[in-house]
C-alpha cells in the first residue's frame, strides 16, 4: 500500500466528507446555494490542513451539473473530469515552480477564452505567495475586472506575503489545523474500513506527530502500516515514528532537575546518536509546559505519572523552558544536531545550578539576620542622592523587617520619591515584602562610608609598601619621597 493509495482514497470528495473544517465548509456551501459567487477565493492555512482539496470540491460545485443541496455529484461529466484530473475548464498552478512574469502572462491570455464545455473557467494557483512582485501586478488587473466566466482560487500557506491589495479582492477563507481529536477519530474511521488492528495509543501518537494536518497523519500511517503489517502496536509505532518512551524523559528532566550531568549524558548515549534530537527536546519541553500548568490546576495532584514533578520550583520550570526554546532555533542552522541536543541539556544543568546558587545566596541573606551592609550596598541598583544617603546609614534587618538609620543630617533631604526608591530596592534585592523603619541613630563603623574608607585606606597602605620595597621606584622618587608619604597621611585623616 503507497501513501498515493491511502491519501488519494481518502481525498475528501464533497464538503460532507471534508474533516475539521465546519466552518469554512458551511460558509461556501451556503454561498453555493444562494448562488452569492465571488470571482475570486484565498483559501489560507498551514500545510496539509486540505486547502486544494476543498478548492477542488468548491470547483467541482460551481461547475456541477446536478447539484444537490450545495454539494456536487461526483457523476457527471464536469466534476468526473476534475476528480481525474482531466478538466479543460479547471486549471490548477502551482506557484512554486512557475511564478515568473511569463508563465503569468501566458495564463492570464487564456482568461478572456469562453469555458469549453463547463459554466465557469476557474484557475487555481496554488502556494500564491511564491508568486513575483510583477506575476502579482499582472494578475491584480485581471482580478480588478475579472471576466464574468472567470473564478480565480488561490491557496497560500503564508498570506501575509500576498499584496494587502489582491486579499481584499478575495473572498478569504480561513482553515485551521485539525485537533488531536479530530485526526484521532478520522484515523480510527479509516483503519477500521481498512481492516488494520490499532490500540488507542498508537492513533494518538500518530495524530500527535501529525501537527494538525490530515495530509501528514495518512502519509505517517502508510509508514507505520507497512512496518507493523496492519497491526498497530505501541511500542513499534514509536520505534518507526522516533517517539521516545515517556521513561526516557521524565527520567532526562529528574537528571537535569538533580543537576547530574553523568545520568543526563547516559540516557542521551542510550537514545542515540541518529535518532531526532530536536523531536526529543520538543518532547522534553512538552512535558516542562505539562508540569508547569499542572503545579497550578487544582485536584490534579493525584492520580498522575507527574506528581514527583510537581513540587519543583516554577521559577526553574519556566528557565528550563525558555532554553529549550532558544536553543530549538539552532537546529535549523545546518549544525549536527547531537551536539545541539548535548549542549542545550548541559546548559539546562548547568544555568539551573546557578541560578539555584544565586537563590539559596538569597535564602541565606534572609535568614542572617546580621547581614554585611556595606556589600550589600554595592549590589543594590541606586543611583543618585538615594545612593548618596544610603552611604551614609546604617541597616539592620530581622526577618522581614528593615531598620534604616541615618546621621541626623540626612533626614533633611530625604523624601518620599527617595523612600520609596530606596524600599523598592532593597524589596527587589531580598525578594519579599519588607517593613521599613526609621531612626537617626547611625552606627558609623556599619555604614558603607567606613567601609570605602578602610578599603582606600588599605589600597594606599598596600601602594606604600610596594614603593617601599621597589628600589627603582625609589631612586627615582629621590627626594620626593618625603613629600609624597607627607601628603598621603594628610589625606588619610
Ligand atoms: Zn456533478
Amino acid at each position: 500500500m503507497s501513501y498515493l493509495v491511502l491519501a488519494r482514497k481518502w481525498r475528501p470528495k464533497n464538503f460532507a466528507e471534508v474533516v475539521g473544517q465546519d466552518h469554512a465548509v458551511s460558509a461556501l456551501r451556503n454561498s453555493i446555494n444562494s448562488e452569492n459567487i465571488h470571482h475570486a477565493y484565498l483559501f489560507t492555512g498551514t500545510r496539509g490542513i486540505g486547502k486544494t482539496s476543498i478548492a477542488r470540491i468548491l470547483a467541482k460545485a460551481l461547475n456541477c451539473s446536478d447539484l444537490k443541496n450545495g454539494e456536487p455529484c461526483n457523476l457527471c461529466d464536469s466534476c468526473r473530469s476534475i476528480n481525474e484530473g482531466a478538466a479543460i475548464d479547471f486549471i490548477e498552478i502551482d506557484a512554486a515552480s512557475r511564478r515568473g512574469i511569463e508563465d503569468t502572462k501566458n495564463l492570464l491570455e487564456t482568461i478572456s477564452y469562453l469555458p469549453a464545455s463547463s459554466k465557469y473557467k476557474i484557475y487555481l494557483i496554488d502556494e500564491v505567495h511564491m508568486l513575483t512582485p510583477e506575476s502579482f501586478n499582472a494578475l491584480l488587473k485581471n482580478l480588478e475586472e475579472p471576466p464574468p466566466h472567470v473564478i480565480f482560487m488561490f491557496a497560500t500557506t503564508e498570506y501575509k506575503k500576498i499584496l494587502p491589495t489582491i486579499v481584499s479582492r478575495c473572498l478569504q477563507i480561513n482553515l485551521s489545523s485539525a485537533s488531536v481529536k479530530t485526526i484521532t477519530e478520522q484515523l480510527s474511521k479509516i483503519f477500521s474500513q481498512e481492516k488494520i488492528k490499532f490500540d488507542d495509543i498508537s492513533l494518538s501518537l500518530i495524530a500527535d506527530a501529525a501537527q494538525g494536518s490530515i495530509r501528514d497523519a495518512l502519509s505517517i500511517s502508510e509508514k507505520v502500516i507497512s512496518f507493523c503489517n496492519n497491526n498497530l502496536k505501541e511500542d513499534m509505532v514509536r520505534e518507526v515514528l522516533g517517539i521516545p518512551e515517556p521513561k526516557i524523559i521524565s527520567n532526562l528532566l529528574k537528571a537535569i532537575l538533580e543537576e547530574n550531568i553523568q545520568d543526563v549524558l547516559s540516557i542521551l548515549n542510550d537514545y542515540g546518536e541518529y535518532e531526532d534530537h530536536e523531536f526529543l527536546l520538543k518532547t522534553l519541553m512538552d512535558l516542562i509546559q505539562k508540569i508547569a500548568v499542572l503545579q497550578f490546576e487544582k485536584d490534579t495532584h493525584k492520580n498522575n505519572d507527574l506528581e514527583d514533578f510537581l513540587s519543583t520550583d516554577p521559577a526553574k520550570l519556566q528557565f528550563l523552558y525558555q532554553i529549550g526554546l532558544t536553543n530549538l532555533n539552532h537546529f535549523s542552522l545546518g549544525y549536527d544536531s547531537y551536539s545541539i541536543l548535548k549542549m542545550t541539556l548541559l546548559k539546562m544543568v548547568a544555568f539551573s545550578d546557578a541560578s539555584q546558587k544565586k537563590k539559596s545566596l538569597i535564602d541565606k541573606k534572609q535568614e542572617n539576620t546580621d547581614i554585611f551592609w556595606p556589600k550589600i550596598f554595592t549590589d543594590l541598583n541606586l543611583n543618585g542622592i538615594s545612593k548618596n544617603i544610603l552611604k551614609q546609614a546604617s541597616i539592620e534587618k530581622k526577618f522581614n523587617n528593615l531598620k534604616i538609620s541615618f546621621p541626623k543630617k540626612t533626614f533633611s533631604i530625604f523624601n518620599e520619591d527617595q523612600k520609596k526608591e530606596i524600599e523598592l530596592c532593597f524589596s527587589d534585592f531580598f525578594q519579599e515584602e519588607l517593613k521599613f523603619t526609621y531612626d537617626s541613630k547611625v552606627i558609623f563603623e556599619k555604614t558603607p562610608e567606613y567601609e570605602i574608607k578602610l578599603r582606600n585606606k588599605g589600597q594606599k597602605k598596600n601602594i606604600k609598601k610596594i614603593m617601599e620595597k621597589d628600589k627603582n621606584f625609589k631612586e627615582i622618587i629621590g627626594g620626593l619621597k618625603v613629600e609624597s608619604v607627607e601628603f598621603n597621611k594628610k589625606n588619610e585623616t
